[in-house]
């Protein structure tokens, strides 16, 4: 199949072939003729699936020029980073149109926005609390609405967007074409998808949850915090290999912690980055650019900074630690992988982490290679009180499980222990011999 297979006009075909875009990827195969044909759609497919691309155009082909004042679509996306992607989306593909898009996001001031919106406009592509800010405001009209899309309407709703939505689709137009995409499929979108959708066409590219085949995923068994710096030290120092990955942190202080680390010790100042909820919007976007380009080659990131960034041949994904959200996982390994290239996705686990793990693997129906740790990989032993947190974690664990359970670590027993000793702040101290690199 070609993109001339589908009724695109002259201008989409040739910012398709300008975007290098060869073969409908398998979601834009099905979504496409569905979209134009003004089918409500359910879209079950990640990112680096072509996704946004499977709306995008037959969006672009429906509305076809500028009209009007007010908006005729609206695009609601989880974060700002995906809102800009979209919107950059639109931009490559709507080039020979005379379209007019506006992306809003929080984070900034919205005097630029709204001078935008006043311009007139054709499409916006916005977060649902900034769109909703502005519309109480009374800058945008909606009445000339006729279809409404949400993107990774999964993470929308894992971060809380369900009230805003709803109190959108209570001020919009009711007759509207809707497209809905997903990640995953989780109850609570299923739930969205039967409110929100009309007699949809349901479309799907890979089973739910099922991580992109491509990817080859690997899982390292690390003791502490300790070996895990010593294991991506040892994975990141050679950049014939690890050309360009990406590291995942729970906490926006261990991210920091490994970035100052890794620029310190291993690797030199303009090779890596760091992206969290502490950071300026545009200290991200540079960051994010950056790596994009290619001009930064390791990018260490929490859940929450990464959403939705779209960035093509990542060749490593690394979970320093296991996602707490367990979708999320499907999310940070959809990175690499992408548009047919070949990408790792390494997971260092801990004892805590086995729990976790095996939640993963039930979604993602897989069970995760183990390898060996490297030999050459310096292992300490695992500091006391690491060591005590992690089995407190494990009996908080059994305790979800099994309401009954005691616990192995009688937190009563070590109450006082617990309690009087501070959590010392996990730091990461220079390595004795001060080498910069392990041979
Ligand atoms: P998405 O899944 O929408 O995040 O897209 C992932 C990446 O694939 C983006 O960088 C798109 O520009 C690219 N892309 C989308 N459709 C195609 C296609 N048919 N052929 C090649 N690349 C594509």
């Amino acid at each position: 199949m070609t993109f001339e297979d589908f009724n695109l006009n002259r201008q989409l075909l040739n910012a398709i072939a300008e975007a290098g875009y060869e073969t409908p990827s398998p979601i834009q195969e099905q979504a496409i003729p569905l979209v134009l044909q003004g089918h409500d759609v359910l879209g079950i497919a990640q990112t680096g699936t072509g996704k946004t691309a499977a709306y995008v155009l037959p969006l672009l082909m429906r509305i076809k020029y500028a009209q009007g004042q007010t908006p005729r679509a609206l695009i609601l996306a989880p974060t700002r980073e995906l809102v800009m992607q979209i919107h950059e989306a639109i931009g490559v593909l709507g080039k020979f149109t005379d379209l007019r898009y506006v992306a809003l996001y929080g984070g900034l001031g919205p005097k630029t926005q709204i001078e935008n919106i006043q311009k007139g406009v054709d499409i916006i592509v916005a977060t649902p609390g900034r769109f909703m800010d502005l519309y109480l405001r009374g800058e945008i009209g909606v009445k000339q609405l006729t279809t409404l899309i949400l993107d990774e309407a999964d993470k929308m709703m894992d971060m809380g967007f369900m009230p805003q939505i709803n109190r959108i689709l209570e001020v919009i137009p009711r007759k509207r074409q809707n497209l809905l995409f997903s990640a995953t499929f989780p109850p609570k979108v299923e739930r969205l998808s039967e409110n929100f959708l009309e007699a949809p066409v349901r479309v799907e590219v890979t089973p739910q949850a099922t991580t992109a085949e491509r990817v080859a995923q690997v899982i390292f068994e690390v003791p502490n915090f300790r070996a895990k710096i010593n294991l991506l030290e040892y994975l990141v120092q050679d950049a014939a290999v690890f050309q360009r990955g990406m590291v995942f942190v729970r906490s926006k202080e261990a991210a920091e912690n490994i970035y100052k680390f890794l620029k310190r010790k291993v690797v030199s100042e303009d090779e890596v980055r760091v992206i969290h909820a502490n950071k300026g919007q545009n200290t991200r976007i540079n960051a994010m650019e950056a790596f994009k380009e290619g001009n930064v080659r390791i990018l260490i990131a929490t859940d929450v900074a990464a959403r939705g960034i779209d960035v093509t041949m990542v060749s490593h994904v690394v979970n320093f630690d296991v996602p707490l959200i367990y979708e999320d996982y499907v999310h940070r390994i959809g990175r690499t992988g992408r548009a047919n290239q070949e990408g790792k996705a390494i997971t260092f686990v801990t004892m805590s982490d086995e729990y976790h793990i095996a939640k993963i693997e039930k979604i993602i129906r897989m069970t995760i290679p183990r390898t060996p740790m490297p030999p050459n990989v310096d292992v300490p032993e695992t500091p006391f009180e690491e060591k005590q947190e992690m089995l407190r974690e494990l009996d908080n664990q059994r305790r979800k499980e099994d309401p009954n359970f005691k616990g192995a670590f009688h937190e009563k027993k070590h109450k006082k222990f617990v309690d009087s000793k501070p959590k010392k702040k996990q730091t990461i101290s220079p390595r004795k011999n001060g080498n910069k690199r392990k041979k």
